[in-house]
C-alpha cells in the first residue's frame, strides 16, 4: 500500500516499491492537488511479478473451482463494505461524481458475483459412444499467467471485467492500472489481500507505456486484456499477438443516438443529457452525436441546450453536483481545441462550455457541457472521439439516412435509438453495425452476465470482457477421445 503518499506494487502478497523507478504525480482533477506519487515500474519489476504469478500457477490451478470462488465471495463482501470509501477515492482521482463512482463499483461487484458461477460456466461438453464404446468430451483448462491493462476513466470497474473470471478459471493475474488513477486499485488490492488469496495469484504493477511494453513482451504472460484509446488498443493487440499471446483489446468510440419524431421528449432529453454529460463525457459509451430524424430536430436542439446549460458542474464529492472535471489539464485543452475545430468546420456552438469558472475550483480541469449544432457530417469532429462533455447534433431526413450515417463511422461501440415505433426499433437493431445497442436507453452498458460487445475500431480480438466471453478467453479447450478395454 502507500508509504506516505507514494504508491507501491503488490507482488507475491507483498507491497513493494520497485527498484530504479521514476515516479509520476497523481492529481485530483477538480483541485489539481497532488494526491500521490505512482511508480513507473521498469521491465525488471514486471519480470518479478510474472515470475511470482508463474510460481503460484500450479497450486492455484489444482485448487478446485468451488474453492477458488470462496475468495470471490469474500471479495464481494469486502467490496460491499468498502463501497463508499473506494467510490470516494474514484471521485478524488478521476473526477466523476460520487454517485457515478458508486455506480461503477456496483458493476465491478456484479462481475464478481457472475464469476462466482464459474463451476457451472467452466463446464465442458461430452458425448458418449461417438463410436461403440468410445466417449469424447471437452474440458476447459486455465491459460496461465494473464494480465489486464486499464484506462483512466473507470479506475475500479474495468479490471473487474477480467480479473474475477481469470482467477476463478484457475489463472494467475497481473493488473496494470492507468498511471492517472492508480489509487483505486491500491484499495482494491488491499481487499484482495484480505481475502487470503494465496501468494502470487493476483499482482499489481504500476506504470505507463514502458511497463505495458514489458507486459506484452514478457514470455511468461499468455493473455492480455486491454482497454483504452483505439491507437493504443491497436498497438497492444498487434504487439501482443505477434508475441503469440491471446489478446482482447477494447478501444475508443464515437457513439451516436438517433432521435425519431415519435420519441418521448422528456425521456430523450434526460437520457441523452445523462449519456453525453455524465462522467463528463469520459465514458466509452457516452453519447457523442445525436442524429435527429425528420421533425425531431425542432424540439430536440432547444431542449438539450437547456439541459446542457443548466447541468450543475463542480467537485464530484459536493452535494448536488451532476458533472465533474475532465481528467487532466491536457485533456481540457484538447477538448476545448476540438470544440473550436467543430466551429471552424461550420457547426454552431449552441452551448459553449469552454473556460468555465467553477467557484472554489478555479484551477480544476473543468469544461462545461457543450452542444454543437449542425455539425458538418464530413468534418473531422463528426468522426473524432472527443472524450469530454461535448455533444454534436446532425440531422437526417429518414431513418435509412440516419442508419447509413452511423454505419459509415469507423467505431462500433454503442448506438441508441429513441422512438415509440417497434418496427423502427427492430430495423435499427438489425441494421446498425454496432456491438452495443440501446432502444430508448442512453447508455447501453451490458450487465456483467453479457459480453461488452464493441465492434469495428472499438475492439480488436474475438472474445470480449465479462461473462461467457471471459470464460472462453481465460480457458483453453481440450478435447479427449476415450476408450477403455
Ligand atoms: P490510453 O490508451 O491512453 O491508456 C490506456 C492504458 O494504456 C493505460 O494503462 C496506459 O498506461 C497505457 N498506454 C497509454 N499509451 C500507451 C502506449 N503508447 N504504449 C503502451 N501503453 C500505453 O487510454 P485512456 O486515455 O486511459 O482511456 C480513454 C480511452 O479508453 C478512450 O478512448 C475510451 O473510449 C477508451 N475506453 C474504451 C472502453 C471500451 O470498453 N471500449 C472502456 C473505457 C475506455
Amino acid at each position: 500500500m502507500a508509504a506516505g503518499n507514494t504508491l507501491q506494487n503488490y507482488i507475491d502478497n507483498e507491497w513493494l516499491a520497485p527498484d530504479n523507478s521514476e515516479y509520476l504525480d497523481v492529481m485530483n482533477p477538480a483541485t489539481t492537488d497532488v494526491l500521490a506519487k505512482v511508480p513507473l515500474s521498469p521491465a525488471a519489476e514486471v519480470d518479478i511479478a510474472a515470475q511470482a504469478a508463474a510460481s503460484a500457477l500450479n497450486d492455484w490451478r489444482h485448487t478446485p473451482p468451488t474453492e477458488r470462488i470462496q475468495y470471490l465471495f469474500k471479495l464481494k463482501q469486502l467490496l460491499e463494505e468498502n463501497l463508499d470509501d473506494i467510490s470516494r477515492t474514484i471521485t478524488m482521482e478521476c473526477g466523476k461524481t460520487l454517485l457515478e463512482a458508486k455506480g461503477e463499483m456496483r458493476r465491478a461487484i456484479e462481475n464478481v458475483e457472475v464469476a462466482c458461477g464459474i463451476p457451472t460456466m467452466m463446464q465442458g461438453t461430452n458425448l458418449e459412444d461417438i463410436a461403440s464404446g468410445i466417449d469424447e468430451f471437452m474440458i476447459r483448462q486455465p491459460v496461465g499467467v494473464c494480465a489486464a491493462i486499464a484506462p483512466f476513466n473507470f479506475p475500479g470497474m474495468i479490471t473487474f471485467w477480467f480479473l474475477p473470471y481469470a482467477i476463478a478459471c484457475g489463472n494467475t493475474y497481473i493488473v496494470k492500472p492507468s498511471e492517472k488513477v492508480p489509487i483505486t486499485m491500491q484499495k482494491v488490492f488491499r481487499l484482495l489481500e484480505q481475502t487470503g488469496l494465496p501468494k502470487g495469484v493476483v499482482n499489481l504493477v504500476n506504470g505507463a507505456a514502458d511497463t505495458v511494453n514489458a507486459i506484452i513482451d514478457h514470455p511468461i504472460i499468455r493473455a492480455i486484456s486491454f482497454v483504452g484509446a483505439t491507437p493504443t488498443a491497436k498497438y497492444v493487440y498487434a504487439r501482443a499477438t505477434a508475441n503469440g499471446k491471446r489478446a482482447q483489446c477494447q478501444g475508443g468510440a464515437k457513439n451516436p443516438i438517433l432521435v425519431l419524431p415519435d420519441a418521448d421528449e422528456g425521456e430523450v432529453i434526460h437520457a441523452v443529457g445523462e449519456s453525453a454529460f455524465g462522467c463528463a463525457g469520459q465514458r466509452c459509451l457516452a453519447a457523442s452525436l445525436v442524429v435527429t430524424v425528420g421533425g425531431a430536430k425542432g424540439w430536440f436542439s432547444k431542449s438539450i441546450a437547456d439541459a446542457a446549460a443548466s447541468r450543475p458542474v463542480g467537485y464530484g464529492l459536493e452535494e448536488g453536483v451532476e458533472m465533474g472535471p475532465v481528467i487532466t489539464g491536457e485533456s481540457k485543452t484538447r477538448i476545448e481545441g476540438l470544440i473550436q475545430q467543430g466551429a471552424d468546420e461550420g457547426a454552431e456552438v449552441l452551448v459553449d462550455g469552454r473556460h468555465p469558472l467553477i467557484s472554489g475550483f478555479e484551477s480544476g480541469n473543468f469544461v462545461r457541457p457543450t452542444v454543437l449544432q449542425n455539425l458538418n457530417p464530413d468534418g473531422g469532429i463528426a468522426s473524432t472521439e472527443i472524450f469530454g462533455p461535448v455533444l454534436g447534433l446532425i440531422h437526417a431526413d429518414t431513418v435509412d439516412d440516419a442508419i447509413r450515417l452511423i454505419n459509415s463511422g469507423k467505431y462500433g461501440n454503442m448506438a441508441c435509438l429513441f422512438t415509440s415505433s417497434g418496427a423502427a426499433a427492430r430495423k435499427f437493431r438489425y441494421e446498425a453495425q454496432i456491438g452495443n445497442i440501446g432502444i430508448n436507453v442512453g447508455v447501453a452498458a451490458p450487465m456483467a452476465f453479457f459480453p461488452f460487445s464493441g465492434w469495428k475500431e472499438s475492439f480488436f480480438g474475438d472474445l470480449h470482457g465479462q461473462a461467457g466471453d471471459a470464460v472462453d478467453f481465460f480457458t483453453q479447450k481440450k478435447v479427449v477421445v476415450e476408450r477403455w478395454f
